[in-house]
C-alpha cells in the first residue's frame, strides 16, 4: 500500500492538491491507521500555528460550525468531512480543556495534558471515546 508523508498531509489539509489526489487520500485515510495518525498530528500542528486560534478560539470554532451547518448537503454527502471536522473539533476541544471533566471520569490514563506534537500519544480507546463524544456533540448541534 502506498503511504503519504506528513508534508503531503499538510498539503491535503490546505487543499493544495488536485481533486483526484484528495479523494485518493481520503479513501486511504479510511484504511490506514498510520496515515490517520500522521494526519491527526498535522491537524494538531496546523491548529497550533493558525493565528486565528491564538486570537479567538471561540470565533474560530463558531466559524467552523457556521460553515458546516450552512452546507448541510455536502455535510451529509461526505462522511469523511464529518470525520475530519470531528477530529479537528476534538483537537480544539482537547486543547481548550473541554474534555477535562471527561478525562477525570476515565481515570488517570485519560488525563490528557497539552503536549508538544511529537509527544502526542494516540491512545486508541481514549481518542475513540473523545471522537465519539465529539461526533455525538456535533450530531446534537446538527439536529437543533
Ligand atoms: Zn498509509
Amino acid at each position: 500500500m502506498k503511504h503519504y508523508d506528513e508534508q503531503t498531509w499538510s498539503l491535503y489539509i490546505n487543499e493544495r492538491l488536485l481533486p483526484n489526489e484528495i479523494s485518493e487520500m481520503e479513501l486511504h485515510l479510511y484504511r490506514c491507521n498510520d496515515c490517520l495518525t500522521r494526519y491527526m498530528i498535522c491537524m494538531e500542528q496546523m491548529a497550533l500555528t493558525l493565528p486565528t486560534m491564538e486570537i479567538d478560539e471561540r470565533t474560530y470554532v463558531d466559524a467552523v460550525l457556521t460553515r458546516t451547518l450552512g452546507t448541510k448537503r455536502s455535510w451529509y454527502h461526505s462522511t469523511m468531512l464529518h470525520y475530519g471536522i470531528a477530529a479537528a473539533a476534538t483537537l480544539i476541544l482537547v486543547a481548550t480543556g473541554f474534555f477535562h471533566g471527561l478525562s477525570q471520569e476515565l481515570g488517570p490514563q485519560g488525563a490528557l495534558q497539552p503536549a508538544p506534537p511529537s509527544a502526542i500519544k494516540i491512545d486508541q480507546p481514549i481518542s475513540d471515546q473523545l471522537l465519539n463524544k465529539t461526533l455525538t456533540w456535533l450530531d446534537t448541534l446538527q439536529n437543533k
